[in-house]
């Protein structure tokens, strides 16, 4: 369904992200034709660059990451046209007036920042004094948005002081992918799943994000960060709420933020017995983390795993478990629903441990697939086997001829038209760190040191033993 006529100005348009998501993205939204003749995309930054340098430059982004579609030269031209280029600098005064003669003010105004969030404020502010912004405008902000409370409190404020929260969009684009989507699709669109939602049928939830990739070139900024910050404060929580939240009254962006922002208030603080971090260690061929960090003592983790509770009469006595981690054996992101053992079985011989397991798959390829126990076929008797049941829209409706969008191109389209469901609320954000900010404030004070790993495993031994003393394990990381 193609969207309104915009202008759309991202400032950082020359940065890494602009140039291997944003730009490629709306590069394929452009070519799935849900984007108007008329609409433009301003690149505004601090390199001192003109309207044809800017198109090259993206012409070569486009060639390297804009995946199959990049082939097509005529619509990369067609594409380049509606690209413009001001520079800017977000504290200086210099072509902020040239960028308010560019705007067209008739059509969808939106603003995407994507620049460190040091810069909000001196952004948000000339926005207005120039009157480049309006009520209407729509702004985009990046991750991380802040690195504790405080932090996630002052850019809340500093925004809030010029926009409405209905004009901010902050992305965590986790919530971008179709599956995510999909997963509330097959939680509040079927009976089937709804009643057995709950500690009854529920034995525990996994959730796992897991990387094959160290810090690579980013290690002395990530060093500031950790697995906690980076990937448990905002994707895995993001996931944890939409598999425990109450079913919204309607699927719209209050709503849904509003149950959300539940179950992030009924969790339980976390036992510090019930956390793992890990570091990966060095092998014969590759640097361990704290080379890569560029700090050879330091204590941040580059893997975190936890068992999470969340206080309400759903989900009372069903453990989370989360994980995520950096140089493990596969990239892998998986939310699975492990519902309980039989408790009894007819068949003999069987133990009746089947156990009928939801497995959501974010990374690497989506799906949703369901372990359904059947008889194994053949004349050897009632012998059970676990199968899985696919519910890959890919196979079920056939191949899309456009193709799934990216998580960054669904998000900028719904940025377009004005839709913040899968967008994170201020108070949303807060309530996160409030909850993660005591368990790095207690590593602090205790001076814990994270636990090696071995670079290509599933984290830390005592990540395993987590769920082995709860007579349960994790699924495998494939
Ligand atoms: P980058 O360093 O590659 O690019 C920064 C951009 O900001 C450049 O275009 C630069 O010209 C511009 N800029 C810097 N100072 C400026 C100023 N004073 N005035 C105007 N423009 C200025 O950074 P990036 O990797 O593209 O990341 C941008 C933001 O997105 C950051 O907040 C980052 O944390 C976040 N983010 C990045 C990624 C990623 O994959 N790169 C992923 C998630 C979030």
């Amino acid at each position: 369904i193609p969207v309104d006529d915009f202008d759309l100005v991202i400032f950082g348009g020359t940065g890494d992200l602009a140039r291997r998501k944003i730009l490629p993205g709306l590069y394929r939204r452009c070519l799935s034709g849900q984007v108007p003749d008329d609409a433009r995309i301003i690149g505004a930054a601090r390199s001192d660059m003109d309207t044809e340098g800017y198109r090259q430059m993206i012409r070569e982004a486009i060639a390297e990451f804009g995946g199959p579609e990049a082939a097509d030269g005529k619509a990369i031209d067609r594409f380049l046209t509606r690209l413009h280029y001001v520079t800017v600098d977000a504290r200086g005064d210099g072509g902020w007036k040239e960028l308010h003669d560019l705007l067209r003010k008739d059509v969808i105004n939106a603003f995407y920042f994507s620049v460190g969030p040091g810069l909000f404020g001196d952004l948000a502010e000339r926005l207005l004094r120039f009157e480049i912004a309006d009520t209407n405008a729509r702004i985009v902000v990046e991750k991380p948005f802040g690195r504790d409370l405080e932090s996630a409190r002052a850019l809340n404020a500093t925004l809030a002081q010029h926009f409405n929260e209905d004009q901010i969009y902050r992305i965590d684009h986790y919530l971008g992918k179709e599956t995510v989507q999909n997963l509330m699709a097959v939680r509040f669109g079927n009976v089937l799943f709804e009643p057995l939602w709950n500690n009854h049928y529920v034995d525990h939830i996994q959730i796992t994000v897991a990387e094959t990739v160290g810090v690579e070139g980013r290690g002395a900024y990530y060093d500031k960060s950790g697995a906690m910050r980076d990937m448990v404060q905002n994707h895995l929580m993001q996931l944890l709420c939409l598999i425990a939240m109450e079913p919204p009254s309607m699927f719209d962006a209050d709503a849904v933020r509003d149950e959300k922002l539940k179950v992030i208030r009924a969790l339980q603080p976390v036992d510090y017995h019930h956390i793992v971090r890990g570091q990966y260690d060095k092998t014969r061929t590759s640097a361990d983390y704290r080379t890569d960090a560029e700090d050879p003592r330091s204590h941040t983790e580059s893997f975190v795993a936890l068992k999470a509770h969340i206080n309400n009469w759903r989900w009372a006595g069903v453990p989370f478990y989360m994980r995520t981690g950096k140089k493990l054996k596969a990239r892998s992101s998986e939310i699975a629903v492990v519902f309980k053992d039989l408790g009894h079985s007819i068949f003999p011989g069987d133990e009746a441990r089947h156990r009928n397991i939801l497995s959501i798959q974010l990374q690497p390829n989506e799906g949703i697939k369901l372990q359904v126990t059947i008889k194994e076929p053949g004349p050897g008797g009632m012998r059970l086997v676990d199968v899985p049941l696919d519910m890959t829209f890919a196979e079920a409706l056939g191949p899309d001829a456009e193709g799934v969008p990216d998580a960054y191109e669904r998000l900028i389209m719904d940025v377009i038209r004005g839709n913040q469901t899968l967008f994170m609320r201020g108070d949303e954000v807060e309530a996160a760190w409030a909850w993660t900010d005591p368990i790095i404030e207690g590593w602090k004070a205790r001076n814990d040191v994270p636990k090696l790993y071995d670079q290509g495993s599933s984290g830390p031994e005592d990540a395993l033993m987590l769920l082995h003393r709860d007579g349960r394990k994790w699924r495998e990381i494939k």
